[in-house]
């Protein structure tokens, strides 16, 4: 158990290639926020296509020559899936979840079919096809060896938890409560029908797990936090303070992205530049 008083900071790069200057002021703005504190590094590797072991080696090397020290020994969520189906049975028995047998194809056909599909932070929301699937037709389906993911039932799930809020924190320290909204993902999915987990559900449970108490994290992931205070609640978990830092952009003010290999910490290590420098201009 840690200190009640120590802050505890994470980055979690998914090695799905290179890390670039947004991933490096993102770790550099958890580094900071630890203070004295723990700074965690996690690998958030779930997705067997699209990580690669290349990519996770480069990321401890880039970190490292950026000045960057984290706790060991690092997590590394493919390791873990025991935990996460854990937690996902704990759902289940709550009666909060359900098997989607559902394709990307069938939910586009079913949303066409709809008219207006209402759209959410992750683009269109699962129309709900198999919530309503009776018992026995479920069994069939999987007797049949139909592959199925697992879905929270929205509704369901934050009627269950009640009103729920989480503890914001700004760059000037500032904080304020957020009303969680979950309901505006609809029934996001909790395990894959390739791996027993999703982002949600492994982010959620390893933020507890790992003891942070301050999740700091890219603004774009703003949203993700109203399913993970759902999450939390329905798990009795505590819930971190949450600080969505600004995402850089370059000279044309598009976001960095892995694509941009020139911004690579590697290619402009490559280029001769040093990592203070780097550090410096990001810090400004
Ligand atoms: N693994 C996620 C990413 O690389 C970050 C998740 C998080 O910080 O909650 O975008």
């Amino acid at each position: 158990m840690s200190d009640p008083q120590t802050v505890v900071t994470r980055f979690a790069p998914s090695p799905t290639g290179y890390l670039h200057l947004g991933h490096a002021y993102s770790a550099l703005v958890a580094a900071r926020l630890a203070g004295d504190g723990k700074f965690i590094l996690r690998i958030e590797d779930i997705d067997p296509g699209r990580c690669r072991p290349e990519f996770e080696e480069a990321l401890y090397e880039d970190l490292a020559w950026l000045g960057l020290e984290w706790e060991t020994p690092v997590r590394r969520q493919s390791d873990c899936m025991a935990d996460y189906v854990d937690a996902l049975n704990k759902l289940s028995l709550q009666g909060v979840t359900y098997p989607c047998f559902c394709t990307r194809k069938d939910i586009a056909r079913e949303n066409e079919t709809a008219g207006q599909a209402p759209h959410g932070p992750d683009g269109a929301i699962y129309p709900g096809t198999c919530r309503t699937l009776p018992n026995s037709a479920r069994q069939d389906r999987i007797n049949a060896g139909d592959a199925f993911a697992f879905r929270i039932d929205m509704a369901e799930a934050h009627d269950k938890a009640g009103p729920l809020a989480w503890k914001s924190i700004d760059e000037e320290g500032h904080t304020k409560e957020i009303q969680a909204n979950p309901e505006i993902f609809g029934d996001v999915v909790l395990a894959r029908k390739d791996v027993p987990t999703s982002y949600h559900l492994a982010c959620t449970l390893d933020d507890h797990l790992q003891g942070i108490t301050l999740v700091s994290r890219g603004e774009d992931l703003t949203a993700a936090t109203h399913v993970h205070r759902l999450l939390q609640a329905l798990l009795d978990l505590e819930s971190p303070t949450y600080h969505h830092h600004r995402l850089l952009t370059d000279d044309t003010g598009k976001r960095y992205a892995k694509r941009d290999k020139s911004l690579t910490l590697r290619s402009l290590r490559a280029d001769g530049k040093i990592a203070e420098d780097v550090r410096d201009s990001l810090c400004r």
